[in-house]
């Protein structure tokens, strides 16, 4: 089975999201907008929950990926469970439906008010990330009357070898406790009356595409599993974290198939009769959207041709932030043989970081031509912010011939009235 594989296919020559064609959606909502798969969607938890069968486990989405309400609602429905950093992720997986014991609650600042929250609606386990969030957590479950179930994220010293803003696990990072003083956070967290330490927690980047790391990382979970059940602790659950990455461009050597990964678990962890949970993002959503926009104006500059864009990088920021690349093609696929010719894609928005990628091969574009940048399903839409007053763009999903508008793109009055006047103004 190939790898990566998606339902963003050329039929007849115009790219469709399963049996829908892009412009037929991007007749209907306008450009720029987001398009999801379904069986893209379903098809990636699916790989991972296979992955794992065989030993007791949770596939808990993490959803900052992508968290629209239909998208959790889709995975949902096939049995994940969700990954939260926020409040806001716990109630917008509440609102999907998701029971709060498929719920691990993740992240190095969660405040008192977000832990209560969890605490009353329900919860599966805090990754508690530092002693004075245990302290918290303790006095907040108090308050509530309950005890907080909790892994401690330790954090392994591992270079996970991908970009340095979505590295985690080196010590130097801000994530988890340091791996060599586990033992006495683990004493402390003991001694605390209202938490029930259930396991251990890591999770040390995303987009890798190297399952070295990750077997580096899991060794050290699995001793450090064997120590703090020798010093008495009680480790059943073992959540080791997301990070597997995808493939951005066609051409490139693919990253481990989850399967391999799933194997890689079993041998590293598999002896140790422990429930184990990994919270995938980017590789359940990654390649199951695209950014759809619409050539404005092709710009011809001193010695290069410009693509400018309706998309922006407040539509999709990886490419100014992470300088991540993103396949971008036709979405009328060019006849074969066509001469390719490079160009700097662009944005509209007034900063030079607006730039998708430079000089960039495509077939020979013209003004409303329609392009798709690929694999940008996760911390795509998520990330978008209405810089320069552009509005959030729509959100479409799609599923077998029929689509919906899951976000709908707000009007410019909606954008306004946002804001309030003062009523010295
Ligand atoms: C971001 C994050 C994930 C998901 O990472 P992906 O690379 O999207 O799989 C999982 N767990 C934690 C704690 C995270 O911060």
């Amino acid at each position: 089975m190939a790898r990566g594989m998606d339902h963003f296919l050329y039929r007849d020559g115009v790219l469709h999201a399963e049996d829908v064609p892009l412009p037929e959606i991007a007749a209907a909502v306008g450009t720029p907008f987001y398009v999801y798969s379904t069986a893209t969607l379903l098809r990636h938890f699916t790989l991972f929950d296979e992955a794992l069968s065989g030993t007791e486990h949770l596939v808990c989405y993490a959803m900052k990926a992508a968290s629209n309400q239909a998208i959790l609602k889709t995975l949902a429905a096939a049995g994940a469970g969700m990954d939260v950093v926020s409040g806001g992720e716990y109630m917008r997986a509440k609102a999907a439906g998701v029971p709060g014991d498929k719920i691990v609650f993740s992240g190095v600042g969660k405040t008192a008010d977000e832990i209560r929250l969890a605490l009353s609606g329900g919860i599966r386990q805090f990754n508690v990330e530092s002693e004075p969030e245990m302290e918290v957590l303790n006095r907040v479950a108090g308050e509530v009357g309950v005890r907080a179930p909790i892994t401690i994220r330790v954090n392994p010293d591992v270079d996970a070898k991908t970009h340095a803003k979505i590295a985690t696990g080196k010590s130097e990072n801000k994530f988890g406790i340091p791996i060599a003083r586990a033992r006495e956070v683990y004493a402390l967290a003991a001694s605390l009356p209202n938490l029930d330490v259930i396991g251990i927690d890591v999770h040390i980047g995303s987009q890798l595409t190297d399952l070295a790391p990750f077997e580096l990382a899991y060794q050290k979970v699995a001793e450090l599993t064997e120590t703090l059940r020798g010093d008495g602790h009680t480790i059943k659950r073992l959540d080791l974290g997301g990070g597997l990455g995808i493939p951005y461009a066609r051409n490139n050597e693919a990253p481990p198939l989850p399967s391999d990964y799933g194997a890689l678990i079993k041998r590293t962890v598999g002896h140790l009769g422990c429930e184990i949970e990994i919270e995938p993002g980017r590789l359940i959503a990654g390649n199951a959207g695209c950014m759809i926009t619409q050539v404005i104006y092709v710009k011809s500059g001193e010695g290069r041709d410009f693509l400018i864009l309706d998309g922006a990088m407040n539509d999709l920021i990886r490419p100014a932030m992470y300088e991540a690349y993103h396949d971008i093609v036709p979405v009328l696929e060019a006849d074969a043989g066509v001469e390719q010719t490079p160009y700097d894609i662009v944005g509209p928005v007034c900063e030079s970081g607006d730039t998708f990628a430079k000089q960039r091969m495509m077939a020979p574009l013209n003004a409303g031509d329609l392009v798709a940048f690929r694999s940008a399903g996760a911390y795509g839409a998520v990330m978008s912010s209405e810089y320069n007053t552009r509005p959030l763009i729509p959100e479409v999903l799609v599923h077998g011939d029929q689509y919906a508008v899951i976000r709908a793109r707000p009007t410019f009055d909606e954008m306004i009235n946002r804001d309030t006047i003062p009523e010295w103004l």
